[in-house]
This record gives structure tokens, sequence and C-alpha cells, in this order.
């Protein structure tokens, strides 16, 4: 049995969005800023794509910004609101302690140019209350940055509540959507946000392209310098055949969701239910309110990477977290940023699934895992030290 269950790092590309892209890449490959008549069926073409992400967020298509993908879109939404807030002299910025690399890191940047930075340290589920945001909040607060759903435990955050917190008190608000754009509701209106970005690869588009949904009003500044595309804000020849690609996957993701839900949540909770029968397991991040199709536990007394590769032996592609700190020795931020010490945090497992995952194949997940772990076990010194009552269990 082969079972990919690393979507949360990148899904593989729907086939309908496939079937967009070698089209687009045959018979779409006039210039959108070309005058001719190729070039105007380009420039439909994107502005076709704009429209359908301009529905499905419920904004405006001149809001839409096309980008390289999430990465992009988290750096040029902060440094936007940042630069925002200089020329009223407010330098303060909060965001989490649990955010992805593309926004923890570009605030590592404004704080060297002189932005102060509050890191919110999340609840033991890994979710920021809105309370917690107002709280924060100083006189001088230009820019409030909380993830929608967190990449490697799944939690999702009450948004919409940080947003009209952030409109009452007149500070811009952005929202990385990454991980919840295309797997549950988004609505840029009701989630009362700014700013939010996303990245098609995480929903059944092509990598490389994502979208910075910015309100009207806002003013980005460019990362990137040269000709007028995407209204002077992204330079550059559009990704059309990614783009035209992304919206289609984006299209079928929004019909698709009520359905794959229906599934997904069952399949999760089986999931998680199996892999706490491993005696000396815990659950990380919220119960409920998580991804549809995201498990993410910890082991005590396994080293996560030799779980990962065992695993990968039987068939099954996990994550110990999130893609981007793999090779990395150090746990995980997330899962001490929710508290868990060092050496529980080293035993994680990440399952992330799409919603054509089986009961089969969820069960295949939790003998697997079992088997791994007890493995690993029977060779730790750490567990015997455990079971002799050398050091005390942890979990
Ligand atoms: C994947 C991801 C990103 C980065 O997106 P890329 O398209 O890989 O640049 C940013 N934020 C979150 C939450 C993600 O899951």
């Amino acid at each position: 049995m082969n079972i990919y269950a690393d979507y949360a790092a990148t899904t593989p590309m729907h086939p309908v969005a496939i079937q967009a892209m070698s089209e687009a890449l045959s018979k779409v490959y006039g210039n959108p800023s070309s005058l001719h008549s190729l070039g105007q069926e380009a420039k439909q073409a994107l502005d076709q794509a704009r429209e359908t992400f301009a529905k499905g967020l419920n904004c405006d298509p001149r809001e839409i910004y096309f980008t390289s993908g999430g990465s992009e879109a988290d750096t040029q939404a902060l440094t936007s609101g940042a630069a925002m807030g200089a020329r009223k002299n407010k330098r303060h910025i909060i965001s989490t302690t649990i955010e992805h690399h593309a926004i923890l890191h570009t605030l590592d940047h404004l704080e060297s140019q002189g932005y102060a930075i509050t890191r919110l340290a999340p609840d033991q589920y890994g979710m920021v209350t809105p309370e917690r945001v107002e709280a924060a909040i100083r006189e001088d607060t230009c820019l409030v940055t909380i993830m929608t759903a967190n990449n490697e435990i799944g939690t999702i955050n009450p948004i919409a509540e940080i947003g009209a917190v952030c409109k009452g008190r007149g500070v811009l608000f952005h929202t990385d959507g990454v991980q919840a754009v295309g797997h549950v509701a988004v609505d840029v209106q009701a989630m009362g946000v700014d700013m939010l970005s996303l990245a098609a690869h995480k929903f059944g588009g092509p990598k490389g392209v994502g979208v910075l949904y910015a309100r009207k009003g806002m003013l980005l500044k460019p990362l990137i310098y040269g000709g007028a595309q995407e209204r002077s804000r992204r330079s550059g020849t559009e990704n059309l055949p990614a783009i035209i690609s992304a919206a289609v996957a984006f299209r079928v993701a929004l019909e698709e969701m009520e359905q794959a839900t229906a599934h997904l949540i069952p399949m999760r909770d089986r999931l998680i239910e199996g892999l706490l029968t491993i005696p000396h397991s815990v659950l990380n991040g919220h119960a409920t309110k998580r991804l549809p199709g995201n498990v993410h536990v910890c082991f005590e007394a396994v080293e996560g990477e030799s779980l990962l590769l065992l695993l990968d032996a039987k068939g099954i592609q996990a994550s110990s977290g999130s893609a981007c700190t793999s090779g990395d020795l150090d746990p995980s931020h997330v899962l001490l940023g929710i508290g868990r010490p060092h050496e529980v945090a080293h035993g994680s497992l990440r399952l992330t699934m799409g919603h054509t995952v089986t009961q089969e194949e969820v069960d295949y997940m939790v003998q697997a895992t079992s088997d791994v772990v007890a493995l690993l076990r029977s060779m730790s010194p750490v567990w015997t030290d455990l079971n002799k009552g050398v050091t005390p269990h942890v979990i």
C-alpha cells in the first residue's frame, strides 16, 4: 500500500488543474501585456482567473495580486503593512510564536529595521484569542498578523473575532491563509482581514503560484520592480499557465469542500483515535477546531526522524512537522510554542490527508505507526529508563 499523507507540505495536483495547465501551456502562450489578439486572449484568461479568486474569497478582482506563492505573499503583506505604519510613525507589529517561517523570518527582518514585534504565545491548543490580541495592541501598533490555520498542528484561529478587534482599534490585519484556503470556508469580508495570503499547491494547484488579497486602500510595496504587471505591485510577466490552473484548482476545491469535509472529519477522528491507543501518546492541536485532514501526535521516547523513515519503508509518506524545518535538528517551534517539552516534541508525527483517503488506509496507518513505535521503543534506552521508573513519564 502507498499512502501520501503529507498534504500540508504540498498536495498532488487535481486532474482538472493539470489539464487546464497543460492546455494553457500549449494554447495560451501570449503575453497578457501584448496588444495583439493572442496577448489579449491571455489577458482575458488572466482576468478570468482573477475573478475566480475574487468570487471565491468574496472581494473585488482589483484586490487580487498573483505572486510566486505563499512565502512571497506573506513577505509582501508584512513589509507593506509595516511601511504603511511607518508613515504614521507606528512601528509595532503583533503576531504569534507559531507562525510559518515566511512570517517569522519577515518579522525578524522588520525587527532589524527598527520595528517592535510582540510574538504572542498561543494557548495549549495553538490558538490565540481576540482578548489576547486586544490586550497587546498599543498606541503605535500598525499591524496584526495571525495565521488562519496552523500548518503543523492544524488548529484554526478565531479570525473573524480577531478581525473585529483590529477593525475596532484601527489596526491593519493580515492572515496567512495558506493552510485554510480550499479546505475551510474563507471569506475576507466575514473575517475582517485587510490582507490574506494563499498558495495554490496546498489545494490541488501547481507550485510556485499564490495570491495576496489586499483590500482597496492598502498601499502594497513591491518586492519586485519592472513592468506594470499586477498594477505595478508585482512586476514580471505573469506565470499564466500556473495562474489559470490555480484558479481551476480553487474553483474545484470550493465546489468539493462540503463533501470533502464530510468525508475527511470522520477519517481524521478515526486516525486520531487509533493513534492515541498507542501508550504514552498525545494529540497536538485542538480536537475539533482543526483542519479536516490534519492529524498530529507526539509519542514519548520515539525519535521522529526514525519514525518517518520506517513509515516511508511501509509506504506511508508522512512528516514530523513542517517541511521547511526538516533537516533541522531542533524540535518544531510550533510544538515548543504550545508547551511540549523538547523530548516530547522530538517524537512528533504529522499525517495530513486528502479527501480520497479510505478507511482501509486509515487503519493501515494506525497499524503501521503502532508497529514502528513499538519497534523503536524496543531499541530505546530512554524507553527502558521510563519503564523502570528511572525517569518519570511526561505523557
Ligand atoms: C506552505 C505554507 C507557506 C508557504 O507557501 P509557499 O507557497 O511554499 O511559499 C506559508 N504559510 C503556510 C501556513 C504554509 O502552510
